[in-house]
């Protein structure tokens, strides 16, 4: 995309050049409807710079820890063919490459708490004009805050764009912990497990989740556990969760905003996500 980015502007930049030769040349405005044509084209062309093509499918994958958005995006991604883009993962690889922004965020992402806006805006502006964007994205964790989805607003505004769907999941706090402290991931793709309630197919019967036993379906590779997927870390994530995030929704409102319950089984709460995530 980035290239894309790059041509366009200097296909706009060219047609705006044109044009003011144009008018330049062509003397007293409106005098005639070509010219009028021609000094309309750079207007036209500016909107649509960033994004050729057709509209991008653009939705927010919302929901506390343990919701299950990492379960349930590769299902989505697979269906709209669009990349799912989770600010955390992307944390936890500049934490786990020692990069000036892993080293800024490490101790907030320990501590449960949320990195700074700027951090996480200044990421998703990049990664949203990668090639595999080019139809659209899924977030999953951003925006965490108002300010968060105010700055994505503007972002994606400058190409005609705005998100589409928001898609949260609602699980009571009750019910996460458990969830929480049995999950297992698969770091390279990001495929979500839990001991209980979608153990891989390495985990015996009946055996306790030893490292050994853990891991992934596909790759055979090893599973890993989070960190911050701990009790105690949780209290701080829920507790931003409930004070800084969910007013997210407020903002995006009810018209884009769909709620299912995924307090469910697998299979119950995927059939409301693919309801949701139908496209025109
Ligand atoms: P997650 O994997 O989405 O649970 O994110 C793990 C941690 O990364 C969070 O607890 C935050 O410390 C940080 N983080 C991820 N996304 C954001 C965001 N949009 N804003 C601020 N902090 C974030």
């Amino acid at each position: 995309m980035g290239q894309k980015f790059s041509v366009v502007a200097v296909v706009a930049a060219g047609a705006a050049a044109a044009a003011h030769v144009a008018s330049k040349a062509g003397g007293s405005p409106g005098s005639s409807p070509k010219k009028a044509e021609e000094t309309e084209k750079p207007t036209a062309a500016e909107p649509e710079a960033a994004v050729a093509g057709p509209a991008r499918k653009i939705m927010i994958l919302f929901g506390p820890p343990g919701a299950g958005k990492g379960t349930h995006a590769p299902k989505i991604e697979a269906k709209l063919q669009t990349p799912q883009l989770s600010t955390g993962d992307m944390l936890r690889a500049a934490v786990a490459a020692g990069t000036a922004v892993g080293k800024q965020a490490k101790a907030a992402m320990d501590a449960g708490a949320l990195v700074t806006d700027d951090i996480v805006c200044g990421i998703i502006a990049d990664r949203i004009k990668e090639p595999d964007c080019t139809s659209g994205f899924i977030l999953d964790g951003f925006p965490r805050t108002v300010e968060q989805a105010k700055k994505l607003d503007e972002v994606l505004a400058k190409n005609g764009e705005a998100v589409a769907k928001v898609v949260e999941l609602r699980v009571p706090d009750a019910v996460l912990e458990e969830r929480i402290c049995g999950r297992w991931v698969h770091k390279a793709s990001g495929r979500s497990y839990h001991v209980k309630f979608n153990p891989p197919k390495s985990l015996p019967k009946g055996k306790k989740a030893k490292p050994k036993y853990m891991l992934d379906d596909l790759t055979k590779e090893p599973l890993m556990q989070r960190s911050d997927d701990t009790a105690e870390a949780l209290v701080s994530r829920l507790k931003a969760y409930h004070a800084q995030t969910v007013p997210v929704l407020q903002h995006y409102g009810a018209g884009k905003a769909v709620g299912v319950d995924a307090n469910r089984g697998l299979d119950a709460v995927w059939a409301d996500i693919d309801a949701a995530t139908e496209w025109d």
